[in-house]
């Protein structure tokens, strides 16, 4: 039996503003000039008839394939739809429409090249999370970057990734910059610049007994925890950092006063501390840490230590914060979370592991060649996020990734607005200043 003889009706080129009530089958070229989906106006009829929607998530696996498969899927699935509404475009409806072949013979008949453009059509809606990507120190060393191969042209060496992002990384590396994890490797008189993450008092010093011509983009909430490990250790505190150990910022700042720091990077640390219970302590943290991790980690150290203390503003950075609060909220509503940023993004990790922690599938990718299509399976509404060192370019090309596969809405949700920004480094300040 021709699996078509089991559907209600057939509608070329969508459903329009018809009334439908029985569950609905779209198949067509994904991005024709057809459309392949019921309408917006029909579709967002769907939340008033709860079984409609069920049934094209319910088809979606089966019918979203690209291989032979495909026609055998079809059949069966619309087999166990009796009645249902088949809304179908290009050249899959003249097939249907004027032949009402079998449904091997019908897709026998598809030019090949089309077969991949067959699927089940359902509207993708993507919530677009504010604040993402870019943060203010991230911004600044980025520009301080540009400015300085303007300036002083190429090369120009630069300690550790300029900020954690391979995007980033790699556009600077065409435009000049070098980048090293030893200072042996920069050539004496040089022009040097450190990286967002900060480094050690001892850097600093062996740049300038090589003579190099340092520039320092550390982000200034980064150096505000400096201070506060200096700080701390003058008045002769043992100073818990709460971090992850190999962490360019945990490094530098560990740096500023190695005799006085102890890095604590789980709750099962706590325990370990060999610092008396009425030792005079106190905590830093990292800037990009998870904030439930870090309270965690907080609340056991405060049962252990009664007398520690902390500075008066948090460490974890505006920017980290607002992104997490972010995915927290918007990860209620979501089926599936991507985060754009780099594998050694600590604060993109966190995003990743919050979305996870909630429930909702998440990938941490660099970009749309990183998308795989059977994370989209069965998924209605994708969270969208971005660590604070992933540039928005490589977002745009993500949600195009997915608009030419699927019907997409692109909703933004803004959480928080954020209007900061950090001056650039001095030296810069001055340089073009003096120009
Ligand atoms: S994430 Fe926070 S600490 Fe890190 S560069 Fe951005 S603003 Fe600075």
């Amino acid at each position: 039996m021709s699996p078509f003889s089991c559907v209600n009706r057939v509608s070329e080129g969508g459903l329009g503003r018809s009334n439908v009530s029985g569950p609905v089958v779209s198949l067509g070229r994904v991005g024709g000039d057809f459309p392949v989906v019921p309408s917006r106006d029909s579709w967002r009829s769907g939340p008033q008839n709860p079984l409609w929607r069920r049934r094209m998530r319910v088809l979606g696996k089966p019918l979203d394939s690209t291989n032979g498969e495909i026609f055998a899927n079809i059949g069966v699935s619309l087999s166990k739809t009796p009645q249902c509404c088949l809304v179908t475009s290009g050249a899959v409806n003249y097939h249907i429409a004027r032949t009402q072949r079998s449904s091997t013979e019908l897709l026998d008949s598809i030019d090949p090249r089309r077969q991949n453009y067959l699927r089940l059509g359902a509207i993708v809606k993507i919530l677009l999370a504010s604040p993402r990507g870019f943060c203010a120190g991230v911004n600044m060393a980025i520009e301080s970057l540009d400015l300085t191969l303007r300036e002083f042209g190429s090369p120009v060496y630069v300690y550790h990734e300029i900020v954690h992002n391979r995007y980033v990384v790699e556009s600077f590396k065409k435009k000049g910059a070098v980048f090293v994890d030893s200072l042996d490797e920069v050539p004496r008189d040089s022009v040097l610049m450190f990286s967002a993450h900060g480094v050690s008092p001892e850097t600093r010093e062996l740049a300038k007994s090589r003579n190099l011509n340092a520039i320092d983009a550390t982000c200034p909430l980064v150096t505000k925890v400096h201070l506060e490990a200096v700080k701390y250790a003058r008045e002769g505190y043992t100073i818990f950092l709460i971090g992850h150990e190999g962490h360019d910022e945990v490094i530098g700042t560990m740096g500023e006063a190695p005799e006085a720091m102890i890095l604590v990077e789980t709750v099962e640390d706590v325990a370990k501390l060999e610092v008396p219970n009425d030792a005079k302590v106190a905590y830093l943290t990292q800037t990009t840490l998870s904030v439930d991790d870090a309270n965690k980690i907080i609340a056991k150290l405060r049962e252990r230590y009664t007398n520690l203390v902390n500075p008066p503003k948090d460490d974890i950075c505006y920017a980290t914060q607002n992104r997490q609060e972010a995915v927290r909220v918007i990860c209620q509503n979501s089926d599936l979370c991507l985060v754009l940023g780099s594998q050694n993004s600590s604060n993109s990790q966190r995003l990743r592991q919050l979305a996870d922690e909630s429930g909702v599938p998440a990938y941490l990718i660099d970009g749309a060649a990183d998308m795989k299509e059977e994370w989209l399976e069965g998924v209605e509404t994708i969270l969208v996020t971005a660590g604070a060192s992933a540039p928005e370019t490589v977002v745009e090309e993500t949600i195009a990734w997915i608009k030419e596969r699927h019907e997409t809405e692109v909703e933004p949700v803004m959480i928080r607005e954020e209007n900061v920004s950090f001056p650039l480094p001095k030296k810069l300040r001055q340089l073009t200043k003096s120009k």
